[in-house]
């Protein structure tokens, strides 16, 4: 069964998907530049994945006395990203966060201070002065809630600037013309269920990261990746895809973080037969080893069958042994969220957690500008015209295999601010607009109809716990070739059970969040696709992508970022672009690749 939908139609100079911080920078800095603005949103823009950010953002303004610059915080960037990072957009992001943290301050953002009333700064790691040399202090915050300050900071800017906002309203898919143009896209709208078109000059995908493909992530329920999967579907590339960042300790099921911190006073990890195995595996450091060392540790116990649980699919945190006292005076935030998403007293009795996916390194090939490019007829720069991407959904590549904290923060707000330049200096406001390839829309709704009507036997919610539990077991922390390829078959009959046996049972168009989850689904099983066939690409381990049967980096054959299309029929295609490795400007040198040891 199928209906006919009433389109309505929106024209304007630029189109954003996304109210996060990357979503929000942009929309600021074309609104107030008198382009026509609209900002649509799956929920209220101050809801965003931007508002859990706690630590910080970092920038090199010195303001603790250690004499940062910014060539020290783009040498650990390059570091950081284990040389895949492009050094031009590296360059790039570096140098503007020193103004764009600044004009965040002159917004408003309640930054806290030092006691002669500069931005405070505190020190995350990798971040170094002089090369290496001593640890740096480069990361701005306001107080343990930088996101939630920058995001309602810059919502109250976009109002200021009439960026017009369309909330719950769901992007279905880009508008792309025969010429591959992005001329717009079509949307949901939840509360009255109808259905817009918003054409524009430029459309802004800021939808941020996937997180949501793994059964245990950091990120919240909508980092569901759906501007990437339009990009896909839109023939477009996917860059970087295998490389994940994981913290050790998510809380098992929810995801939700347990600081480092419990650890470091005291907390360790145990193994099915109460074992403290992070002995085995790090002799001195033990529970404190690097992130990576922890997460690849705990993950081969579980796949040697040392798991917890009924299903032997987690490890367990202590921290009972601290006592009630010290527990709670110095880990009051952790002891409460064990409480609320574990139903755990930390007192009693350990925290069942599990390697968590934190970040999503890879996304929408972009140039330093936010413009879309793609790999043409052997040209790995060539730009899709109309088409933009920031934040976490873009690969500009700033991070490479491996994210620096508290760099996030600063590549959403850096990159917001470019494209708002770069659309400000390229489209005139009110422009008229061209017509556009009849079954653009016909192509989205076709979809949205397939999803919609589905008559299988099996609902979203299980499918997609089937491919999480792929992903987490296949594609996690640490692999190797015979994993990948067994995930790879799993993840196919995800894939067959969603194309053939989808149950949706609601079909109404208002507040129907099944069919939005599925969809948000859709969109997830491309980007599990996209990212396991990657991984299977790339026989070398570097930064997230831990290979145990090619251990070491290869940089001769390895040193330069992949390329990840979908076809219809689901078959990914690979391909690789070079890394850039000069930097914009001639006021530095290329950092040569070596190795990374801290
Ligand atoms: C718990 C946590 C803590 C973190 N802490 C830090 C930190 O201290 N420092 C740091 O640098 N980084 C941190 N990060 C990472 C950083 O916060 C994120 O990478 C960044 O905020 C992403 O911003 P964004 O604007 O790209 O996307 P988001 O903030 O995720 O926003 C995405 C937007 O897209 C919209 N959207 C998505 N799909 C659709 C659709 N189909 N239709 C309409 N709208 C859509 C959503 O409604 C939302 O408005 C943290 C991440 C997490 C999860």
């Amino acid at each position: 069964m199928t209906q006919a939908y009433e389109i309505i139609e929106h024209r304007h100079d630029v189109v954003i998907v996304g109210a996060g911080g990357a979503g929000l920078r942009a929309a600021l800095g074309m609104a107030s530049s008198g382009l026509s603005t609209a900002c649509i949103t799956k929920v209220f823009p101050t809801r965003s994945h931007t508002v859990a950010a706690q630590g910080g953002m970092a920038a090199s303004l010195g303001n603790m006395g250690d004499g940062d610059d910014w060539r020290f915080h783009m040498y650990d960037t390059v570091k950081g990203s284990d040389w895949l990072g492009d050094q031009d957009a590296i360059e790039y992001m570096c140098r503007e966060a020193v103004p764009a943290v600044l004009e965040l301050e002159h917004y408003g953002v309640p930054f806290s201070r030092t006691d002669d009333g500069r931005i405070y700064q505190r020190p995350f790691g990798g971040q170094t002065i002089a090369y290496g040399k001593t640890m740096a202090q480069r990361t701005c915050a306001a107080a343990d809630r930088t996101g939630h300050a920058i995001l309602h900071t810059l919502y109250q800017q976009c109002l200021k600037h009439n960026t017009e906002f369309f909330v719950e309203y769901i992007a279905l898919d880009l508008l792309m013309d025969d010429d591959g143009t992005c001329r717009g896209l079509l949307a949901w709208n939840m509360e009255d269920g109808t259905l817009h078109c918003f054409r524009a000059h430029r459309t802004v995908l800021a939808t941020g990261g996937y997180g949501r493909v793994y059964f245990s992530c950091t990120a919240a329920h909508t980092c569901t990746g759906d501007g990437n999967a339009m990009a896909l579907r839109a023939g477009l590339p996917l860059e970087d895809m295998e490389f994940t960042q994981f913290h050790p300790t998510g809380i098992y099921g929810s995801g939700c973080l347990i600081t480092e911190g419990a650890r470091g006073e005291g907390g360790y990890l145990t193994n099915s037969t109460g074992e403290r195995f992070m002995e085995r595996y790090a002799p001195s450091a033990k529970d404190l080893a690097g992130r990576d060392v922890v997460c690849r540790s705990m993950t081969i116990e579980i796949n040697e069958g040392r798991g917890c649980g009924p299903l032997k699919d987690h490890i367990l945190l202590h921290l009972e042994h601290l006592g009630a006292e010290l527990l709670h005076e110095r880990l009051p935030g952790i002891s409460e969220t064990a409480r609320i998403f574990a139903g755990v007293d930390v007192t009693r009795e350990p925290i069942p957690v599990l390697p968590t996916v934190h970040y999503n390194m890879g996304g929408v090939p972009t140039n330093l500008h936010g413009e879309v490019v793609t790999k043409r007829d052997g040209d790995p720069e060539t730009a899709v015209p109309g088409l933009i991407a920031i934040g976490e959904a873009a690969c500009v590549s700033v991070h490479g295999a491996n994210r620096l904290g508290s760099n996030s923060l600063l590549d959403i707000i850096v990159f917001g601010r470019a494209a708002a330049r770069r659309v400000t200096e390229t489209v005139r406001p009110g422009e008229g607009h061209s017509s556009i390839a009849k079954d653009a829309t016909d192509r989205a709704i076709a979809r949205l109809d397939r999803i919609r009507w589905s008559k299988g036997g099996t609902g979203a919610g299980t499918i997609r716990l089937a491919m999480q539990r792929t992903m987490q077991r296949h594609c996690a922390v640490f692999r190797d070739g015979p994993l990948l390829a067994e995930g790879s078959k799993k993840l196919s009959e995800v894939i067959a059970m969603m194309r053939t046996d989808l149950a949706v049972t609601d079909h109404s168009m208002i507040f129907n969040s099944d069919l939005a989850e599925t969809l948000e689904l859709d969109n997830m099983l491309t980007q599990a696709s996209v990212s396991l066939y990657s991984a299977i690409g790339r026989t070398e381990s570097r930064g997230a992508h831990a290979r145990e049967d090619f251990p070491k980096r290869d940089d001769e054959n390895w040193l330069k970022h992949t390329l990840a299309w979908l076809a219809d029929d689901d078959r990914v295609r690979l391909d690789y672009r070079p890394v850039h490795l000069q930097p914009f400007s001639n006021e530095v040198a290329s950092i040569p690749p070596k190795e990374r040891v801290y």
